[in-house]
């Protein structure tokens, strides 16, 4: 159906804003706007790129020396996050951790599983993440005939498993930084990244009026230059009224994480009063199936629209940028299927022209730091969802990501750049799992650690 039909929005669906071309690329890191900045100005050097899709030629990530892989131990930790957030899908309170720790013949390892504890993100949580990773991750990964030869086909391994991105991810940033460690190479330097340091984002719950304008005027406060309200339907148009008039300069994205629907006349008429309110993107107002909807959308609002939940593999971000069913894509490592898939969707977004932005899950400082060494990658080019690791953890399982200037430094050191502190771990453990070649074995806390 046509948005809109039936209705009078403040500014119809379908009226197309006459946009001046796209300015050549400049870095987040170098980006002169956000606080202080118009936002008239803001949209005016922000122009819709509008995808002229074509098959991408995608750049070969750095070459790392090539491992066998002897043991897989998945840590699974309880932690608490330092304050909820309010999402159209429910509340996140708590963040049940699962770490993978891989043991190769050239060093160790360490990844993180960034699934929540409930499937209302993506289909996959915590629980089911660890379970596919100790029984049919890792023993596919360990009784491999291949090394792991770190580019695209070591994850030809895990091939045979079909879906559950997250839990490959965990595994492959484990592989990857015993290989970078051991040739001593960063991942921002192996995946190609160029900017020393990333814009932080802050992202705020879902509420009333008051609420949000009192969380926003704490971030925005604390130095965070770019700021992403979520939004639910009933507590959105007002809401995001109320941020604007109190911060008419702020640099300020809305995310429904899917929970509007074009059939109904309520929902239609909120996206298109949030169209007016200078919003730099609005991200996935529809559910992730409905690709159709969001080509509608991305034909008919001046305000980008962009993607999360609906592109969880590079099939999917195929699809919906032939579709032109977006203007631009958040790309999370976790949600792709690990760095690798991560830096291959940000290789086809800059060939078709569209927005990047680098989203953020509840990561610890180790998946955080993988997060960042992505972000770095040189098509970003709206600041995304990356804030300080002390934002949601405390005590902090690695060596903290601070927020200076409003920025976050891109991790230099060899692999990740962040290992968790073991004593930490062994806190917050509720259990560990060991897996080796053609066998299994797993136990309770401490005493079988
Ligand atoms: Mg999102």
């Amino acid at each position: 159906m046509v948005p809109g039909a039936g209705l009078e929005p403040a500014r119809p669906f379908g009226q197309r804003l006459l946009r001046p071309p796209r300015l050549p690329f400049r870095h987040p890191g170098n980006l002169s706007i956000g606080r202080g900045v118009p936002v008239h100005d803001a949209r005016r050097i922000l122009p819709r790129r509008f995808p002229q899709h074509r098959r991408a030629t995608e750049q070969p990530p750095g070459s790392v020396r090539r491992v066998r892989v002897f043991e897989v131990v998945v840590h699974r930790l309880r932690m608490d996050l330092v304050h909820e957030l309010a999402t159209s899908q429910g509340r996140h309170a708590r963040r049940p951790v699962v770490l993978v720790e891989v043991t190769t013949d050239r060093g160790s390892g360490w990844g993180e599983c960034a699934a929540l504890a409930e499937p209302t993100y993506t289909s996959e949580y915590a629980d089911g993440a660890e379970a596919v990773i100790i029984e049919h991750l890792a023993p596919r990964l360990l009784d491999a005939e291949d090394e792991w030869d770190g580019t695209t086909g070591g994850m030809g391994l895990l091939s045979g498993v079909r879906g559950h991105q997250m839990a490959k991810a965990a595994l492959e940033m484990a592989v990857l930084d015993a290989q970078l460690r051991s040739s001593d190479q960063s991942l921002a330097a192996f995946l190609g990244a160029t900017a020393d340091v990333v814009t932080a984002g802050a992202t705020v719950s879902s509420g009333p009026p008051g609420a949000v304008v009192a969380e926003v005027a704490e971030v925005v406060e604390a130095g965070f230059g770019r700021v992403k309200c979520k939004i639910t339907p009933g507590q959105d148009v007002d809401t995001i009224r109320e941020v604007r008039a109190s911060f008419p300069d702020l640099f300020l994205c809305v995310d429904a994480n899917g929970a509007y629907d074009l059939t109904s006349p309520t929902h239609r008429r909120a996206i298109s009063e949030l169209d007016d309110l200078g919003l730099v993107a609005i991200e996935q107002p529809l559910a992730p199936e409905d690709i159709a909807g969001h080509a509608a959308l991305t034909a008919s609002l001046a305000t980008p629209v962009v993607l999360d939940e609906s592109v969880c593999d590079l099939a999917q971000l195929d699809g919906v940028l032939a579709r032109r069913a977006c203007d631009g894509v958040s790309i999370k490592p976790a949600r792709l299927g690990g760095v690798l898939a991560a830096r291959r969707a940000h290789d086809r977004c800059l060939a078709a022209g569209v927005h990047l932005v680098a989203g953020g899950m509840l990561e610890t400082g180790l998946g955080r730091a993988a997060a960042l060494a992505v972000a770095a990658l040189p098509g970003f080019d709206l600041p995304g969802d990356l804030g300080p690791s002390n934002r949601y953890f405390e005590p902090e399982l690695t060596d903290p990501h601070l927020l200076v200037d409003g920025m976050l430094a891109v991790p230099d050191a060899a692999g990740v750049g962040r290992e968790p502190d073991r004593d930490l771990v062994d806190a917050l453990r509720v259990r560990t799992t060991w897996i080796e070649p053609s066998q299994s074995r797993s136990g309770e806390p401490s005493g079988a650690a």
